[in-house]
């Protein structure tokens, strides 16, 4: 029986090796985790992480041929196969910070797999790391081997927050990169004999390893510049009076652009789009190439722009000031779906509002109370500018209150925004909002959820990304 272990259960760890386990009933697979909180909350009923259909696959799974385990070592030197899905974030000290990925974590893992290892092993980086990452991670175990033989290989994971289970189930791709060597070639196959119990042949890509791993970080470019492409357009839509939807409808129609991640909103998040391009356009630095570094750092400044605009136009709405008025957010996680709230465009949006002195009653249904004080007193990171942190005051604590349904949220307020496209505030009930609100009554869309002439009628003042603006 092949034993796979996965170093690092979290939102690629967990998921992913439940449904390989799912998949594969005759795979043992245990994912570990230095985390001992995070190991107890996959072997209980409440998982460590949201995401729909989950529980399902972990449940039929659990204790058959998948297991959860903080025993790290002795688990990793029995396995076969070793899954490397540990966090990569952006580096906040030294050389490279502020841009580069901080591969402490990896780096860590590697040195334990080679002192732990008493067979040869497949080590799979599924983490996303940088190009190149490989060969060091190489160095590593083969300096530390004592005649143990490693073969790395890259697969970096593609599936989205909120969707994991279904993406995971039915992949665009899956990609192996590998090395040219027979060696290397073998651990190719034997890991897409893995993938090829569920996933069709044409789907699985292999190449070699550099290319496998800059694909990753080009993927996420590529998706985050679509993101900052168009609401880019809904900048201009609002100066001109074209409505955003429509452009990215008629634009999305043509089959070379296709209609997916044309949503205007106010801004991507997410531990990966701004992690993955901040490390993309330090590569390209250190290769030489300051233009195509430029070219993508332009996609966070514009995502960035973005956040700011969408807070600018709330305060000068509401006649140019929110000190002390009570604003309502809805939705708090980076995206539907999703209780993750890293680099959610939601950060930044309430800091600009308490810092213009706005009291907030904050609703999300994923996100708790413990998640939103801790992000909103988090440091903001100026990679612009490394050594500038802009902390939040612990007095602001006290102007932030989070609540468990959108109709306290938003009883008495002056504002609403909404930052997270959950499909429940499609079906709210504005006109007993309304009635519960201060007038004006204003609402400010984030994510383009409600049908704004709807809410106009009741008799909101309305503003909707990159739509024409209330008359
Ligand atoms: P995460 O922070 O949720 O999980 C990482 C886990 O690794 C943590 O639980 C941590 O305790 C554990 N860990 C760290 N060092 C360890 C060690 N030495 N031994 C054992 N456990 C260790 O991160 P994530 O969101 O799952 O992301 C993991 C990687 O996958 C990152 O490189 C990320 O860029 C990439 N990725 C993430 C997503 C996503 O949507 N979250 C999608 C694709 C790829």
């Amino acid at each position: 029986m092949v034993k796979i272990c996965c170093i690092g259960a979290g939102y690629v760890g967990g998921p992913t090796m439940a449904v390989i386990a799912l998949k594969c009933p005759l795979i043992e697979v245990v994912v570990v985790d230095i985390s001992v909180s995070r190991i107890t909350a996959w072997n209980s009923e409440q998982l460590p992480i949201y995401e729909p259909g989950l529980d399902e696959v972990v449940k039929q799974c659990r204790g058959k041929n998948l297991f959860f385990s903080f025993d790290v070592e002795r688990h990793v030197s029995e396995a076969d196969i070793i899954f490397v899905s540990v966090n990569t974030p952006t580096k906040t000290q030294g050389l490279g910070a502020g841009k580069a990925a901080d591969l402490t974590y990896w780096e860590s893992a590697a040195r334990m797999i080679a002192d732990v290892s008493k067979s040869d092993k497949i080590v799979v980086e599924k983490s996303t790391v940088p190009v190149k990452t490989a060969e060091a991670i190489e160095k590593i175990l083969t300096h530390n081997s004592k005649g143990i033989k490693f073969q790395i290989l890259s697969n970096p994971e593609f599936l989205a927050e909120g969707t994991a289970i279904e993406d995971l189930f039915s992949p665009d791709r899956v990609l192996i990169g590998g090395r040219e060597t027979p060696d290397g070639q073998k651990a190719i196959k034997a890991l897409k004999a893995v993938y090829a119990h569920w996933v069709p042949e044409e789907r699985i890509i292999c190449t070699n390893l550099w290319s496998a791993e800059l694909s990753k970080l080009a993927a996420n470019a590529f998706l985050a510049q679509r993101i900052s492409s168009v609401n880019a357009m809904s900048a201009l839509c609002e100066a001109t009076g074209a409505d955003v939807s429509q452009v990215a409808h008629a634009v999305g129609k043509d089959t070379r652009i296709g209609a997916k991640f044309l949503n205007a909103s106010v801004g991507f998040g997410g531990s990966c789009f701004q992690k993955d391009i901040l490390n993309l356009v330090y590569i390209c630095e250190c290769n030489g190439l300051p233009e195509v570094a430029n070219y993508w750092k332009q996609v966070i400044k514009v995502n960035d722009y973005q956040k700011n605009r969408f807070v600018n136009r709330i305060v000068s709405s509401m006649f140019n000031t929110v000190s002390g008025k009570k604003i309502a957010v809805l939705g708090f996680a980076f995206k539907k779906d999703t209780g993750d709230t890293r680099e959610t465009p939601a950060i930044d949006v309430c800091k600009g509002l308490i810092d213009d002195k706005a009291k907030l009653s904050i609703y999300d249904p994923q996100v708790t109370e413990d998640q939103i004080q801790r992000d909103l007193t988090l440091n903001k990171f100026d990679w612009d500018h490394p050594a500038h942190l802009q902390p939040l005051s612990p007095a602001s604590k006290k102007d932030i209150t989070v609540v468990w349904n959108a109709y306290e949220a938003t009883k008495d307020a002056h504002g609403i925004c909404i930052l997270t496209e959950w499909d429940e505030f499609k079906n709210l009930d504005f006109q007993k909002i309304y009635n519960n609100m201060q007038k004006p009554a204003f609402l400010f869309d984030g994510r383009n959820v409600v049908n704004p002439q709807k809410l106009r009628d009741i008799g909101f003042i309305v503003y909707s990304i990159g739509k024409p603006l209330d008359p």
